[in-house]
């Protein structure tokens, strides 16, 4: 057992996050200005309205309007582009969530591109995932956003150290990555054809979990003290980190539920109200 473990304690993370947004709210609202954040889920998956469900109270918890746009399943690409275009152009609305999937027969990514950058507060776009990767002002994802919050509100040092990341994902891995190069961190990227994967995760000072498989990492994979977030959320409240067999070897891990979740959602609040304060500056 590492002599002390610290439970990285999203809930705790994302509160703190929520009482700086409050704030910042009361503060917008004395311009006249209320935070909106639309959401479309197009079609009727229950796992995705589940999620734009608790996406949209969450904002409205804080202040936030939501603004819930639903389509049927047999909606077009044109359709979703003609309805994120009506949205980029409402001055009432500040940031846009597009609830991925969407079902088969529409172009996710044209979808996604036509989303506004100053808008695109779950970072989608290529244009801000390029500016994200050249450390530029942008909305990054909110899961990464997420990670690199917990990392921070517990100070775990990042440069020259050695981050593994397993999952190369658009919107979890790959940023990630990125995110955590930029921060001076040494990133090894590991994906479903990377051989020998258990011995890289043993020369990690961090290990990053994004797979999509529950309780994948295995205990003996990780370095004594090493620091673990698991951003797996699978069926069953179960994440991508075996976290009973992993305690005994961190010094850090992010629990499954109560870890990268809460902080995700928070994320998603801030980017949206920034967005709504870069609407005053304009
Ligand atoms: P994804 O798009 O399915 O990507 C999974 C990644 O894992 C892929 O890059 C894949 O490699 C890699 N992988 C699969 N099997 C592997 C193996 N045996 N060895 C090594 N790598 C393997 O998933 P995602 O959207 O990034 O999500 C990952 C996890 O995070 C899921 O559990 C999801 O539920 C969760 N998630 C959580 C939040 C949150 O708010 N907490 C948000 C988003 C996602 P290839 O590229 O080679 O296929």
């Amino acid at each position: 057992m590492s002599e002390q473990v610290t439970i990285l304690d999203g809930v705790a993370v994302a509160r703190n996050m929520r009482s700086e947004l409050q704030t910042r709210v009361e503060e917008l609202a004395k311009q006249g200005i209320t935070p909106c954040l639309a959401t479309i889920l197009v079609g009727d998956d229950p796992a995705s309205a589940t999620y734009v469900r608790m996406k949209g109270n969450a904002c409205e918890r804080l202040g936030i309007r939501s603004k819930r746009v639903t389509l049927p399943s047999a909606t077009t690409t044109e359709e979703l582009l003609r309805v994120i275009g009506e949205l980029n152009d409402d001055p009432l609305v500040h940031g846009i969530l597009l609830q991925h999937p969407v079902p088969e027969h529409i172009d996710e990514r044209e979808a996604f591109e036509r989303i506004k950058l100053g808008k695109d507060v779950d970072g989608v776009t290529t244009l801000g995932f390029g500016r994200t990767a050249f450390d530029l002002p942008s909305y990054a994802p909110c899961t990464p956003q997420a990670i690199l919050s917990i990392l921070d509100a517990y100070e775990v040092p990042l440069e020259g150290k050695h981050a593994v990341v397993i999952g190369r994902s658009p919107i979890l891995g790959k940023p990630v990555s990125l995110m955590l190069l930029n921060r001076n961190a040494t990133v090894t990227i590991c994906h479903s054809k990377t051989q020998h994967l258990a011995s890289i995760v043993k020369t990690a000072d961090i290990v990053v979990a994004a797979v999509g498989k529950p309780r994948f990492v295995q205990g003996s994979w990780i370095k004594q003290g090493a620091v673990v977030l698991d951003a797996g959320y699978n069926p069953g409240n179960v994440g991508d980190v075996d976290y009973e067999a992993c305690l005994p070897h961190v010094s850090a891990i992010t629990p499954v539920p109560g870890g990268i979740g809460p902080v995700t959602i928070a994320t998603l609040l801030r980017n949206t109200v920034h967005a709504a304060e870069s609407e005053l500056n304009r």
